[in-house]
């Protein structure tokens, strides 16, 4: 493996797979350029050294093959007003004859884009055929989509034994995302906590499993959390319950009291009568909520047992809101913990937030520039912290 940083383009035709696929509304106007914003420094190195760059991208989930509604063109415009102004030429297939030629023309400081790589069928088969003709088209094989890096497709992973080990490598997202990754994961400084939230326990097993040989202290909130109550014999009313799921947690609690990991539940929650942004509300005890009610975020004493234990920290992971924080009345909790999260940064401490709805959250509340770094990856986060080998990292550094 080579490292982005230390290779000088000049003169190379760098294919990269970026991860474009950006929320479109119905008329075709990006709605969050997060994705597209965060593979700029890559592109921009790779122009600056005198290379080409050929980006390739998957675009929602197209399932017959070609259509308006996926096309990358939608994304021409605003791609180069982010690259500021500079042309960027397209392809309409992304291999072929057009894209081959498209490709052989590229000069020096140009960009192309190709047409979305789930127009085939093969590129989710991992295909070994259309990976070697997309590697045609460059000198060398960029991966910044770690987006996408738990996918063992043909451009994430199987792409990259076209090419030499000195001509494959991790873009600067890619590798920001890995190293943030791996200093939590492998290399915390203790006390490490894990704030696990979001709505269901069936999702984040894995990731609380992996957690348990990991961190100090887990933080339990959001909807999930209830199904640990019930499990220790508390009453939980309406709230969320994942009935199936309650000997799973019993024995998660076991196995953490056993490893000597602390597990903290929300001691109280802000219950309401309905699942509704306009709903009565109360508080209760986490374990003693009336019948009729729901917990739909946690309580003002849970939010102060949470900032305690994440002030004392001196690593931090965060997945997954503490409540219900789309609805005003319960975004309080999941505000807090962001809040104490930037105070313990601001003290030194190295914060992770990752996974879909806490980014969400960071962002909303204004403090995704407080904490140490806010991961791109929702699915490809959460199979990292589960421990498991992403396809599109093991490809490039095995
Ligand atoms: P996840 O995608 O699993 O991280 O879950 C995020 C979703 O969980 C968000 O849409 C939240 O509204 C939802 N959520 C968080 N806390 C609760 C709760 N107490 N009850 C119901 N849903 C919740």
């Amino acid at each position: 493996m080579s490292r982005f940083s230390e290779t000088n383009f000049n003169g190379l035709k760098a294919l990269v797979r970026v991860d474009f696929n950006v929320p479109l509304d119905d008329k075709f106007d990006i709605t969050d350029d997060t994705r597209m914003t965060a593979a700029l420094p890559t592109i921009n190195k790779v122009l600056s050294d005198g290379g080409s760059v050929i980006l390739m991208s998957h675009l929602g989930r197209p399932k017959d093959g070609p259509s308006d509604k996926y096309s990358l063109k939608h994304l021409l415009p605003h791609l180069k007003s982010l690259l500021s102004g500079k042309e960027v030429k397209f392809a309409t297939d992304c291999i072929g004859a057009d894209a081959v030629e498209a490709a052989k023309n590229l000069k020096p400081g140009e960009v192309l884009l190709l047409e979305n790589l789930r127009f085939y069928k093969e590129e989710e088969k991992g295909d070994k055929g259309f990976a070697e003709k997309l590697s045609k088209l460059g000198d060398v094989y960029i991966n910044d989509a770690f987006g996408t890096a738990h996918r063992a497709h043909a451009s994430t992973a199987i792409i990259a034994s076209f090419f030499p080990k000195d001509k494959r490598m991790f873009g600067l997202l890619m590798e920001s995302e890995v190293n943030s990754g791996q200093k939590v994961l492998n290399n915390a400084e203790k006390p490490f906590v894990a704030i696990i939230g979001g709505a269901k326990v069936s999702d984040k097993i894995l990731i609380l499993e992996n957690l348990l040989e990991k961190a100090t202290d887990i933080i339990i909130g959001g909807g999930m959390a209830y199904t640990f109550c019930k499990a220790e014999g508390g009453k939980i009313g309406k709230s969320l319950c994942e009935e199936d799921r309650l000997d799973t947690a019993l024995q998660l609690l076991k196995k953490a009291e056993e490893k000597g990991v602390s597990i903290h539940l929300p001691s109280d929650s802000v219950i309401a009568s309905e699942f509704n942004a306009n709903a009565q509300t109360s508080t209760s005890p986490s374990n003693a909520i009336p019948d009729d009610w729901m917990g739909l975020d946690i309580g003002s004493y849970a939010c102060e047992q949470f900032a305690n234990i994440i002030h004392k920290s001196k690593t931090i992971l965060w997945n997954g809101p503490m409540g219900v924080f789309e609805f005003e009345k319960f975004q309080h909790g999941t505000k807090e913990v962001a809040k104490a999260i930037a105070e313990a940064t601001q003290n030194g401490a190295y914060s992770l937030v990752g996974g879909g709805d806490s980014v969400a959250a960071v962002n909303q509340f204004g403090y995704s520039d407080k904490v140490s770094y806010v991961s791109t990856g929702g699915g490809a986060l959460l199979e990292f912290f589960e421990g498991k080998s992403l396809p599109g990292i093991a490809a490039i550094s095995e």
